[in-house]
């Protein structure tokens, strides 16, 4: 048996308002005049004056603001690379993604890209990464991915929806300040955290579980049905989620996601629905494999008052379902944790495409 020897992240500071510590953060970190730092900012920050004054540009330093309404693509990391290469006098001092999982999976690829050559599609799959990234920071501004502390970036590329797993994706420092999530709509709050629910009742219920996920995995569960299912004021929500975000990706760095999240890549390629929604239409539908856990989610719809999409997968053709389910059944460690080693007993094509037509 090998043990998987994962890389953290080195530096972490958190606080409400501790993002007005980053120019000393980033100050000893500059190589040299020529060397800029670049930031990738999620553009609902655009006119947001008390986060962009925080951030002094000196020298070369720019901002690039960046939709999320679609989650990454290697073409947009390929592209914003190139135009980093172009601009740039030298290597970029760092990258610094701010924004939600969207944004820091961008970031974390394009700080890969820069010193790795071809195309960001080459390097989808498990540690096929060869040179270091340059620095790079995340500061989300939503809670619940994760991505903050994993070792990959999901990226969509020309055939499948995968991450860049490497020891050299994980960020260098993360800004964990709960204010900046001050203003993230309730619907996308919902998605989005629940994201995090959903890794903690795949990796605590998966057979790759262990005591080190476990701890992680239980803290972030029960923050979780604090912070959906408790009355707190919001800045303990806030604060709670931010944590509860940290130690759900702590949790499955050392485990694995499960079902909800295998057929949730499928949706979301096929029909382009972002993550946190494509899990929780998913999660919605699992009563066989996590029976407990589905009746909590409910649940927290209800408190929330959230209503989510149904009927999506009722007319879609054939070919579209067999796309889906493929790229569902091609995430076999996924369903390994799920189920076992003896996955394939119970889930087979027929099957995955009778959860799919529920939805
Ligand atoms: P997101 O980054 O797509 O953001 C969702 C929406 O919230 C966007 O419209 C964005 O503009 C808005 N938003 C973000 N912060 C805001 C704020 N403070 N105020 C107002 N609006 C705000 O959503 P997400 O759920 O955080 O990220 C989803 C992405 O994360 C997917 O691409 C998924 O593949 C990826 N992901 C990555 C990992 C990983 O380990 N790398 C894990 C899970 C998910
Ligand atoms: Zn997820």
């Amino acid at each position: 048996m090998s043990f998987k020897n994962f890389p953290m992240v080195s530096n972490v500071i958190f606080g409400r308002g501790c993002f007005s510590q980053l120019n000393e953060i980033i100050t000893p970190k500059r190589e040299n005049e020529l060397a800029p730092f670049i930031y990738l900012i999620d553009d609902v920050f655009e006119n947001n004056y008390n986060l962009l004054s925080k951030i002094s540009l000196i020298y070369d330093d720019y901002i690039v603001f960046i939709s999320s309404n679609e989650e990454p693509k290697t073409t947009q990391v390929d592209a914003l690379v190139e135009d980093i290469i172009l601009n740039t006098k030298s290597i970029p001092s760092g990258i610094i993604g701010i924004g939600g999982g969207t944004i820091l999976d961008l970031s974390k690829a394009v700080a890969l890209m820069i010193t790795n050559s071809g195309s960001s599609e080459d390097y989808q799959g498990w540690d096929l990464i060869k040179n270091r990234a340059v620095y790079h920071i995340g500061v989300p501004t939503i809670s619940g991915t994760g991505s903050e502390v994993s070792r990959t970036t999901v990226l969509s590329g020309p055939k499948m929806k995968l991450g860049i797993n490497s020891d050299y994706t994980t960020f260098d420092q993360v800004i964990l300040d709960p204010e900046l999530t001050e203003g993230v709509p309730i619907d996308q709050w919902f998605y989005t955290g629940m994201d995090c629910f959903i890794h903690c009742v795949e990796s605590l219920n998966g057979t790759f579980i262990n005591s080190f996920s476990k701890s992680y995995g239980e803290m972030a569960y029960s923050l979780c049905k604090e912070v959906f299912l408790l009355e707190l004021s919001i800045e303990e929500k806030q604060n709670k989620l931010m944590m509860a975000s940290w130690h759900g990706g702590m949790s499955i760095a050392y485990s694995q996601v499960g079902a909800a999240h295998a057929l949730s890549y499928g949706l979301s390629f096929v029909l382009g629905i972002k993550h946190g929604l494509a899990n929780c239409i998913v999660f919605n539908q699992l009563d066989e494999f996590y029976r407990e856990e589905v009746i909590l989610f409910r649940k927290i719809l209800r408190t929330h008052k959230i209503k989510l999409p149904d009927q999506i997968c009722k007319n879609l053709s054939n070919n579209d379902l067999d796309k889906m389910i493929d790229i569902a059944m091609n995430l076999e460690p996924l369903w390994k944790n799920a189920l076992g080693e003896n996955w394939k007993d119970t889930i087979d094509k027929k099957s995955l495409k009778e959860i799919y037509k529920k939805m």
